[in-house]
């Protein structure tokens, strides 16, 4: 139950633009699929083998008994009609989160939005061509895969490939090289229809088996709380990485890696999870 509360507090911050975050529901799972190669060339990321159905397949967390190894994540989060707030001074990026992670020589994954790479074109160009990161895809418009999803906006099933084909040519458009074929759905919201809808786009969901917190978080040191308890060998962490609907996450993070670290924690990629789940990591 706590687990189901600490999601839809998470999952707020995905949509921190709209008023109606408390009426939630969790996100629906299916089965996971069994992990498999990719049957691509040697050089191509790790992704998971369709689900039943040739659904696209959903990962959430890596293995348990292979080391201590895991994943930060963070959001980039804005949704597509937000450009006149960000016109008036509004900030949905966080450099010194960015920053911080260098500094640190912590690996992550970041889940940008298309409209995000276009209103910070200098920052997802550097992200995207840092070997410390892998860009990952969160939508183009940040709008919800199903109907009900923390009051975000709704994109209708034809037009969902359409959407997360859009943010991948705005990455290459401001110069990302080479984003990776996962997927996190708005809100983490997905249900069968949508599955279906972005199966032929190729690309694996990724979900998460730890709640950040940081959504409107004003407390570092609880948010960091959140993520220590919570990890496991194999976890993938959901934080944000904008600072108007996550002003702490940067201080969170200072407080997070040292401590991971010297419980024997390794920071890696969503993708070397992905692959560790069949061997390759
Ligand atoms: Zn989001």
């Amino acid at each position: 139950m706590i687990t189901l509360v600490r999601r839809a507090v998470a999952v707020c911050a995905l949509g921190a633009a709209l008023a109606s975050c408390a009426t939630s529901r969790p996100a629906q799972q299916p089965p996971r699929p069994a992990p498999s190669l990719s049957p691509a060339v040697p050089s191509s990321p790790p992704t998971l083998a369709p689900g039943p159905s040739g659904l696209t397949p959903v990962f959430r967390n890596g293995p348990r008994t292979a080391g201590r190894t895991v994943a930060l994540t963070f959001d980039a989060d804005m949704t597509a009609d937000q450009g006149p707030r960000a016109r008036s001074g509004e900030r949905f990026d966080h450099p010194r989160l960015i920053a911080a992670l260098r500094e640190l020589g912590v690996p992550a994954t970041v889940f940008m939005t298309g409209r995000w790479a276009e209103e910070y074109p200098d920052q997802a160009r550097s992200i995207g061509r840092d070997p410390l990161f892998e860009v990952a895809n969160h939508s183009y418009s940040h709008y919800a895969f199903t109907g009900d999803c923390y009051g975000l906006p709704t994109v209708s099933a034809d037009l969902m490939r359409a959407d997360v084909e859009r943010a991948y040519a705005a990455f290459r458009r401001v110069g990302v090289p080479e984003a990776m074929p996962y997927f996190r759905f708005p809100g983490g919201c997905y249900d069968r229809r949508a599955l279906r809808a972005l199966a032929p786009a190729g690309v694996t969901a990724v979900q998460w088996d730890v709640v950040g917190g940081d959504a409107f978080a004003t407390d570092a040191a609880a948010v960091a709380r959140q993520v220590v308890d919570g990890v496991r060998p194999g976890s993938v962490v959901v934080l944000h990485c904008t600072r108007s609907a996550a002003p702490t996450t940067e201080r969170a993070v200072r407080t997070i890696v040292p401590e991971l670290r010297s419980r024997g924690y390794r920071f890696v990629k969503v993708s070397e999870l992905i692959a560790a789940g069949h061997g390759r990591g």
